[in-house]
C-alpha cells in the first residue's frame, strides 16, 4: 500500500513510525513531515495540508492508495471527502462527521439528542439571549465561542460581570472572529479530567486507550496553557470499569447518533471528559489524535496500525481481530524551545539525539525540527521533541524518558520534570 500521512508534529511522526511497521506498506509519505519523520518516510514540501485540490492533485500523481490525516484543518476543510470523489481512501471524518470538533453547537446538539451525559447548555447567536440566559441560570458558568479557537474559545465565569464581559468579547468585539458567531452556555463542571481515544469506523467505536495530558507550562501545573507538555497511557483514573462506562455512555451512542443523524463518523473520536463520583460527563470531542496523547498510544499498540486504519476508512471492524496492546505505561515528556508558549528563538542546534533514540524502550519524536545544512539538527518551532519511553509503571516509564531527556543536548530547550506527577 503506498501511503501519505499528513502533518508535520510528534504525532505524525508517531503515526509514521509504526505504519512504517507494517508488512503490507510498501511506501510512505508524510506531507510536510520534519527532520525526524524524515527518518522513516519520504517527505512531501512545497503544498500546505489545508490546499485541498493541491494534496488530491499530488495523491492522483503519486498513485497513493491511502491517506491518513493527522491534524484537524485539513479534516474541516473537506480533504476526506475530496480524496474520496478522486477514489482515495482516507482515514479521518468527512466534513460532516468533522463538525463534531468544528462547531461545539453541533456537538452539544449531537449529545443531547442521543443521551450522551454532558452539561446542560443552550446555543445561541443572540447576545440579548446570551445575556439574559446567564441571568437566569446565575454564576459559575462557563461561556464558549462555538467554531475553533486554538484552545482559547473556553471562558469559565464565576461572577455575573465575567460572564457579560466573555459575550461583549466573543459575539459584539468578535474576538474570535465567524467563530464567535455563536456561542454555548454551559453549566461549569467540577471533577477530574481526562481524555479518551477510541477508533470509528462509521458503526461503531473500539476503544483505544486513556490518557491524562499536561496542559500548564510550568511543574505544579503552573504558568500559561500549552499544546501539551506530556502524557502518559493507560491513565490510572480510567479502571477498566470506567473505561467500559465511557464506551457505553459516551463513545458507542455518539457513532449510532452520527450514523442516525447521517452523517457516520469514522476516524478518532477523542473526547475530554470530566469525571465526578465515577460520573461521567462530555466536555468535547475532538476528532483526531491528541498530541502528545498520541506518540503514548503509538507506543503502546502491537497490532498492524496501517491494517487497523484501513478497515476503519472500509467501515469494516466488524472482520477485525481485537487490537493488542503493550500492558506496559507509555510516557512522553515534550521539550520545548525556552520562552514557549510565548516568543522564543528558533533555528537553534539540537545535539545527541541519537544517543536518546538509541536507548532500549526510548524514542524520541520530532515535533518541529529541521536540519541546517546535511548534519545540524535544529529547532523550527515552540515544542520540538517528544521523548517517549515504555516502563513496567509510571514510575519507571518516567525515570527512563527522563534520563533520555537528559542525554540530549539542547542548551535553548526545557521541559517539565514533573510528567506523571499525578
Ligand atoms: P477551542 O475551541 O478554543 O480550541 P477547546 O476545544 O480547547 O477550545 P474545550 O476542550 O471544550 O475547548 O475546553 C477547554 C477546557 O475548558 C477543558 O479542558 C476544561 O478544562 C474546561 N472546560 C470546558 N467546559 C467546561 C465545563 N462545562 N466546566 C468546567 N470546565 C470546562
Amino acid at each position: 500500500v503506498r501511503v501519505l500521512v499528513l502533518g508535520s508534529g510528534g504525532r505524525e511522526h508517531s503515526i509514521c513510525w509504526k505504519l512504517k511497521q507494517s508488512p503490507i506498506l510498501e511506501k510512505l509519505f508524510c506531507l510536510p513531515g520534519n527532520a525526524g519523520i524524515a527518518s522513516v518516510a519520504e517527505c512531501v514540501s512545497g503544498i500546505s495540508v489545508t490546499d485541498v485540490p493541491k494534496v488530491v492533485e499530488w495523491c492522483k500523481e503519486q498513485k497513493i492508495d491511502f491517506v491518513v490525516v493527522g491534524p484537524e484543518d485539513p479534516l474541516t476543510k473537506g480533504v476526506v471527502d475530496a480524496l474520496s470523489d478522486a477514489g482515495i481512501l482516507a482515514f479521518g471524518p468527512n466534513k460532516e462527521a468533522a463538525e463534531l470538533e468544528n462547531s461545539k453547537a453541533f456537538m452539544k446538539d449531537i449529545l443531547h439528542k442521543y443521551n450522551v451525559p454532558t452539561a446542560s447548555y443552550i446555543r445561541t447567536t443572540s447576545p440579548d439571549e446570551a445575556k439574559a440566559y446567564i441571568e437566569k441560570q446565575g454564576v459559575p458558568i462557563v461561556v464558549k465561542a462555538s467554531g475553533l479557537c486554538a484552545g482559547k474559545g473556553v471562558i469559565l465565569c464565576y461572577t455575573k460581570e465575567e460572564a457579560m464581559q466573555a459575550i461583549d468579547e466573543i459575539m459584539v468585539s468578535k474576538i474570535f472572529k465567524d467563530s464567535g458567531n455563536e456561542v454555548v452556555i454551559e453549566e461549569l463542571l467540577e471533577g477530574e479530567e481526562a481524555s479518551y481515544f477510541a477508533l470509528c469506523d462509521g458503526e461503531t467505536a473500539i476503544p483505544v486507550a486513556g490518557a491524562q495530558d499536561h496542559k500548564q507550562v510550568y511543574d505544579g501545573d503552573k504558568g500559561p496553557n500549552t499544546g501539551g507538555m506530556g502524557a502518559y497511557s493507560p491513565a490510572p483514573v480510567l479502571t477498566p470499569e470506567m473505561e467500559q462506562k465511557i464506551m457505553d455512555e459516551v463513545m458507542i451512542p455518539t457513532v449510532k447518533g452520527m450514523k442516525a443523524e447521517g452523517k457516520p463518523f469514522k476516524g478518532v473520536l477523542f473526547a475530554g471528559l470530566m469525571i465526578k463520583n465515577g460520573q461521567i460527563k462530555v466536555l468535547e470531542h475532538n476528532v483526531r489524535f491528541g498530541d502528545p496523547e498520541c506518540q503514548t498510544v503509538m507506543m503502546r499498540m502491537k497490532s498492524d496500525l496501517l491494517k487497523t486504519l484501513i478497515l476503519a476508512a472500509e467501515g469494516s471492524f466488524s472482520t477485525m481481530p481485537p487490537l493488542e496492546w503493550d500492558p506496559r505505561t507509555a510516557m512522553v515528556v515534550v521539550m520545548a524551545a525556552k520562552g514557549y508558549p510565548g516568543s522564543y528563538a528558533k533555528d537553534t542546534p539540537i545535539n545527541n539525539v541519537a544517543a536518546a533514540d538509541a536507548m532500549k524502550d526510548v524514542v524520541v519524536f520530532h515535533a518541529g525540527t529541521g536540519m541546517k545544512g546535511d548534519q545540524v539538527l535544529v529547532s523550527t518551532g515552540g515544542r520540538v521533541l517528544g521523548v517517549a519511553s515504555l516502563g513496567n509503571d509510571v514510575l519507571e516509564a518516567q525515570t527512563l524518558a527522563y534520563k533520555a531527556v537528559d542525554a540530549i543536548d539542547w542548551p535553548q530547550g526545557f521541559c517539565r520534570r514533573d510528567i506523571g506527577h499525578r
